[in-house]
């Protein structure tokens, strides 16, 4: 069977649809995030099984609601229920207060409770029931992200021998990052147990690589080229770098819809016309949301002539706002919105215009296209969807990037975009008065050259790459890897870089 042929079974923390259950209502809505931007066009194309969780209990109305729904659509969705405390644990605890700021770079902001630690492991058991559940000999096994670390390891303990592949989503952190994790071992065995694993960057990559060879024993590496090949308790494992993209000609599409013609129009009237710079961010401490609003308000200081000709637009969708630390952002963010406004505002012009909520695609879209400039400056993100939407959006050839050089999107867009240290707010401020004041025809070739690379590099080939790749590396092991007839080619091409600890 061809790779494309293989029925497809994604696996993620949380369904492409989100529950709202009321105690007479139930509502079904698609959520918002880089995740199911990715993936749904694939599912809807190639048919398949989404399994993830609700956010809720155990409902029935929920089942029957899905099942009316995958009545509905070309690919069924299988839901996991938590509890409310496995949830708290798992999700809240785990991933969002341990791995999320661990991974990101930020070990100050961890809380490792051994209790996060035990519910993040039953979760990943009740992820593996689901995939037992639906899984059919044959399937290719998808799953996504740091929420399911330990998927494979729990479905190997079970006898599963499906095909696994792991696609982390996120930054890997460097040893010395890394090594603080209580559970460092077990988590690196667990994805050892995976048959593929696919990060965004080069270097997450190599972060990976790395932190394998100090902290996990017995495993041995092989190296060939870009690719890499380990062996850990009798199991191995592909691993590469696969940068997630966009749906660049949906996009493109979407981009001269009537829909978002109207909302450009309806933009530029609300803001009299000003330069828009606009940033759009999930609210997360890892976005550098703050620290652009001061740049922002240092590009006023600085250039007053600027004052009443351009104009702030920040959208920020509402994110885990039941973490303290979330809620805290939202008000520090509303707070200084509120001061850069009071101070530099004046009538007819409103220096930053914000948004708490998720918008339409249709009025997204219009946005980048009413955009003179995307500020896209994470402190630290696995990729960056949004800067790579934006470019695929302008079919106009214009509009400047301005992009965090710590967003894994900054490896394949170095050439168009204008890179920034987000930590340098006068950094910041130079970039935003040099795009600002770019020429169009250098609008032009940078945007031309970032396009036609998302365009080549888009999220089916994205797919297509890191299946057919994962497919093949079930099949190489290895011994399998190294050509017996030729070792020239051995000694020049692959290295066995780790032996056994
Ligand atoms: N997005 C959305 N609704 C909104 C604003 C943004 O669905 O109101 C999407 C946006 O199109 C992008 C995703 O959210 O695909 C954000 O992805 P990104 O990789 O930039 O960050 P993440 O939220 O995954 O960390």
């Amino acid at each position: 069977m061809k790779m494309d042929e293989r029925r497809l079974v994604v696996v993620s923390n949380r369904l492409p649809i989100m529950v709202e259950a009321g105690e007479n209502t139930l509502r079904l809505k698609p959520s918002c995030g880089g995740l199911v931007s990715a993936l749904l066009p694939i599912l809807s194309e190639q048919g398949g099984c989404w399994i993830g969780a609700t956010g809720g209990a155990y409902d029935h109305r929920v089942v029957d609601a899905l099942k009316r729904w995958c009545a509905t659509q070309d690919y069924s969705l299988v839901p996991v229920f938590l509890t409310a405390a496995e949830s708290a644990s798992f999700y809240q605890g785990c991933s969002n207060e341990i791995i999320w700021p661990l991974f990101h770079g930020v070990p100050s902001r961890c809380n490792f409770g051994p209790e996060y630690w035990s519910g993040y492991c039953t979760a990943n058991e009740r992820f593996a029931d689901g995939v037992e559940g639906a899984w059919k000999s044959g399937d290719f096994v998808w799953v996504h992200d740091y929420h399911l670390m330990l998927l494979a390891h729990v479905l190997r303990s079970r006898g599963a021998d499906c095909r696994l592949a792991y696609f982390h989503h996120i930054p890997f952190p460097p040893p010395d990052v890394f090594e603080k994790l209580p559970w460092r071992m077990e988590m690196l065995g667990a994805l050892a147990q995976f048959d593929t694993l696919g990060f965004q960057t080069a270097r997450d990559r190599r972060n990976f690589v790395a932190c394998l060879r100090r902290w996990l024993p017995g495993v041995r590496i092989y190296r060939g080229g870009e690719r890499f090949v380990i062996r850990a308790a009798g199991h191995s494992a592909a691993i590469g770098n696969y940068p997630i993209s966009v749906d660049y000609d949906d996009l493109a599409a979407e981009a001269t819809s009537p829909a978002v013609l109207a909302g450009i129009e309806a933009i530029q009237q609300g803001i009299s016309r000003a330069s828009i710079i606009l940033g759009v961010d999930r609210l997360d401490y890892t976005k550098g949301i703050p620290e652009r609003l001061t740049a922002f308000e240092a590009l006023l200081k600085t250039h007053p002539e600027l004052r009443g000709h351009v104009t702030m637009v920040q959208i920020v969708v509402p994110s885990r706002e039941s973490i303290p630390e979330y809620k805290e952002l939202k008000l520090r963010i509303e707070m200084t919105v509120s001061k850069i406004n009071g101070e530099y505002g004046s009538p007819g012009w409103v220096p930053i215009h914000y948004l708490h909520r998720c918008v339409s695609r249709a009025e997204l879209v219009a946005f980048y296209r009413a955009a003179h400039v995307a500020l896209v400056t994470p402190l630290k993100d696995g990729m960056n969807l949004v800067a790579k939407e934006f470019c695929a959006s302008r079919v106009d050839d214009r509009g400047v990037l301005v992009l965090s050089e710590f967003a894994g999107a900054a490896e394949e867009l170095r050439n168009g975009a204008l890179l920034v240290n987000p930590y340098d707010t006068q950094g910041v401020v130079s970039a935003l008065f040099l795009a600002l004041a770019m020429s169009d025809s250098e609008q032009q070739q940078r945007m031309q050259t970032m396009r036609a690379h998302i365009r080549e590099h888009n999220v089916f080939r994205w797919a297509r790459t890191f299946r057919s790749q994962g497919f093949a590396a079930r099949a190489s092991r290895p011994p399998a890897f190294l050509p017996h007839s030729s070792p020239s080619f051995i000694s020049s091409r692959l290295a066995l870089m780790t032996h056994g600890r």
